[in-house]
């Protein structure tokens, strides 16, 4: 598998494969770690032909100190520290992935050690020593001589580094005194911020997302029997790329199954497979081979700024880890273990691999990525976790296993707490399950102000288990019904049988409390497994809801079928999302129609009733619905992305989450006119985004003037307390007149009068 090109080695250079075979003797040999750490830099000096060789491991404080070395001055080793930038084994260790550098002492990052007797050196090749992505040493070697390491030497040299970061791991974990003062893992308590996302607190044990399978063994016992398991597996691999790609690229082509492909492409990389055959070709293992790869691709994710980059290096960093799985017997499996307790934490998290976690029993979730799609945040809103995002390199810092502390209504994370911050929290969470003790004690009651207005509320709901909080809630049904997470948790795309059971099953539980099923809101932040996104310039403006499933008329058809044949007999409320002109929702409607007329076409029975609404989520259609008069039976608000569109402010930037208030009074005055003209229409008016869910909002809704709100379920019991004490009337007044007012502190003076109550 070598390439022709490659330049040949020097000819005293001792093959990969015989320095394997060396490394692996020396390592069952049964010396001390400081025995074994100076064989294998005296072993490296050999075989590399270099005049140096040297390990440095990284203290607790971030130094490097030096604690093996052939060349250098004995006494140096446990002397010489480094501080964590400093010097050329800073830049591996700040770089995360191998340093090749021909004229060292003249390089600006070189730092001269004196007490090393290091300065004749010319020559330095290092490479990082990674755990988990995470660097804890780095391994060097040097010659006088002006020399060219070429790929291979690197290549050989990270995979030693590999050797000694699983040797200095064991060691660690069965406490030797040796590596007492060393970071294999760190320990120290840490404070990260993120931004917060979905409200709650939190404390358990943390459990990394796409968890990586060490390899069981590390060198190849029969190089021949390696190289075929490795084979069986790539091509298990790639076949299960196939088929994926097959299962999805209808109806979803174009640019998203150009995104699929470019995966494929990368699965059937030739120069990926032919790294990963040299590996196993120079003595390692197939695992071990793979896991080589994976770390290099981890170490260089972790510094890609590019985006696209970072892509593709995720996709091969995805590849590596089902490759690991496929090569352990367990290609399919991901997320689906008990993690009961537990802090998920992960680089991102798409809102399908979230729904894969649903049984897991997790606690909360933390997530490097910025770009949180807001599906993710639903999602964990609707299973109640708390979700900071935004916090990046967290990866970099904890590992499996370690404690922490999610404040989501702060987005403060404490990683490794010590006991009296424990302690705080420890309380902080007991009053806030009395608290939660409070609702459930008003749940059966009716949310009516104290002056005797009902206000309806409901709960969003999209998952099966959510559907099943519908009693635990206290809401009166559900007020919308988010249909697309049955495609977007989906391998393939749910059939007609698959979307008709599932519809079925929700109606039933929800017995005769209303469901209003919005179609498929597709596209956007929402995209179907395994296409990743759209790839347009802006997606939230494009291609998506229901412009994309007017032009999918197959599709839509079909869940539009699967959603009469599920109510037969009884009442279907179905809404369209992203409504952009009043001729979409009469086309849409129209289609619903053909539906109806074929279900009974073909002898299957349909709807009692059928309640067709429409979502409003963008201003043209705030300010144009009115044209529907007696042909639309419903409307309901969608404050997230009406908002969005509203302030042009995108839904998922952090950097806008908190620009422009739900209370902006221009904002507040236009919800306030969409409810007269519904009024005036004779039809109701709904508000179902997130900030519905939110006390002080929806007492701003009901001050408006709505009267049925929809929210995630855990917003249900905060809201319903919040509705029982108030007293509209009596607010009702000083509320007009500070919205009537022209000040820019609207929202304050606002808040303050909500905060009277
Ligand atoms: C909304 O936009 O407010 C809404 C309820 O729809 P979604 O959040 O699913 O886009
Ligand atoms: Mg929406």
């Amino acid at each position: 598998m070598t390439p022709p090109d490659r330049p040949p080695r020097p000819a005293t250079a001792v093959a990969p494969r015989v320095l394997m075979t060396r490394l692996r003797s020396l390592m069952a040999e049964g010396r001390s770690l400081d025995g074994r750490l100076a064989g294998v830099v005296s072993l490296v000096a050999r075989s590399f032909v270099a005049d140096v060789c040297s390990i440095y491991l990284r203290l607790e404080n971030g130094d490097f100190e030096l604690v093996a070395t052939e060349g250098l001055k004995a006494e140096a080793v446990k002397n010489t520290r480094l501080a964590r930038n400093e010097g050329l084994i800073g830049l591996v260790a700040s770089e995360a992935r191998p340093q090749n550098i021909q004229n060292a002492p003249h390089h600006p990052r070189f730092s001269y050690r004196p007490e090393t007797g290091e300065d004749p050196y010319t020559s330095f090749l290092g490479v990082p020593i990674l755990r988990f992505g995470r660097v804890i040493g780095v391994l060097a070697v040097q010659n006088i001589v002006s020399r060219v390491y070429d790929e291979e030497d690197m290549e050989t040299l990270q995979t030693i580094a590999m050797v000694l970061a699983e040797v200095v791991t064991t060691e660690s974990q069965s406490g030797s005194e040796e590596l007492a003062d060393v970071a294999v893992r760190p320990n120290r308590p840490i404070e990260l911020i993120g931004q917060s996302l979905s409200e709650g607190l939190a404390m358990g044990p943390i459990h990394l997302h796409d968890p990586v399978v060490a390899p069981a063994q590390f060198f190849a016992r029969d190089i021949n029997d390696e190289e075929v398991r490795l084979k069986k597996a790539l091509e298990q691999l790639r076949s299960f790329v196939d088929t994926m790609m097959v299962q999805n690229i209808s109806p979803l082509a174009g640019e998203s199954r150009d995104i699929l492909e470019t995966y494929r492409m990368l699965a059937h990389d030739p120069s990926w497979a032919n790294r990963l055959f040299d590996a196993v070709s120079s003595g390692l293992s197939a695992e071990a081979a793979v896991d080589r790869a994976r770390r290099e691709h981890r170490a260089r994710l972790q510094n890609a700024k590019d985006s696209y980059l970072r892509d593709r290096l995720h996709d091969l960093e995805d590849l590596d880890n089902r490759l690991l799985r496929m090569l352990s017997g367990n290609g399919e499996g991901i997320a689906s273990q008990d993690h009961d307790g537990a802090i998920l934490v992960a680089r991102r998290l798409g809102p399908a691999d979230l729904l894969e976690y649903r049984n897991a029993g997790l606690k909360a979730l933390v997530l490097e990525d910025e770009s949180t799609t807001s599906h993710a945040v639903i999602v964990a809103r609707a299973l109640g976790l708390p979700l900071i995002g935004g916090v990046g390199r967290i990866m970099a810092v904890v590992e499996t296993g370690d404690e922490a502390i999610v404040d989501g209504d702060t987005g403060h994370i404490h990683i490794r707490p010590e006991p009296d911050l424990v302690a705080v929290y420890r309380d902080r969470l007991a009053s806030r399950s009395q608290r939660l003790a409070e609702f459930a004690a008003i749940r059966d009651l009716p949310a009516v102000t104290q002056d005797g207005v009902k206000i309806e509320l409901l709960m969003n709901a999209g998952l099966g288990i959510d559907v099943g909080n519908l009693d635990a809630s206290g809401a009166e049904g559900i007020g919308l019904f988010r249909t697309e997470f049955q495609f977007l948790v989906s391998e393939t795309l749910p059939s007609l049988t698959e979307q008709r059971e599932f519809y079925q099953r929700v109606v039933d539980i929800a017995e005769d409390r209303p469901v209003l099923f919005r179609t498929l809101d597709l596209g956007g932040d929402k995209i179907l497994r395994n296409t990743r996104h759209n790839r347009e310039e802006n997606p939230a403006l494009g291609w998506r809801s229901l412009r994309f499933a007017l032009d999918k008329p197959g599709l839509f058809r079909r869940q539009l079928r699967a959603l009469c044949q599920a109510t037969a007999g009884r009442t279907l409320c179905v809404m369209f999302p992203l409504v952009t002109t009043p001729e979409e929702f009469r086309k849409a409607r129209e289609l619903l129609n053909k539906e109806v007329a074929w279900c009974e076409k073909h002898g299957h029975s349909t709807p009692q009733k059928i309640h067709v609404g429409a979502m409003i989520e963008t201003p043209a259609f705030a300010l144009s619905f009115h044209e529907l008069k007696g042909e639309i039976d419903f409307l309901s608000i969608g404050t997230n992305d009406l908002h969005q569109y509203f302030f042009a402010a995108d839904r998922d930037s952090r950097f806008m989450s908190d620009r422009y208030s739900i209370l902006n009074h221009t904002f507040l005055l236009f919800l306030k006119d969409i409810r007269k003209r519904a009024d005036e229409m004779g039809i109701p008016v709904s508000i179902c985004g997130e900030a519905a869910g939110n006390p002080a909002m929806a007492k701003v809704f009901a001050l408006l003037g709505f009267r049925r709100l929809s929210m995630p379920a855990t917003g249900v019991g905060p809201v319903k307390r919040a509705i029982r004490n108030l007293n509209l009337s009596e607010l009702g007044v000083r509320f007009e007149a500070v919205l009537s007012e022209n000040s820019s502190d609207i929202d304050k003076d606002l808040l303050n009068l909500l905060q009277d109550v």
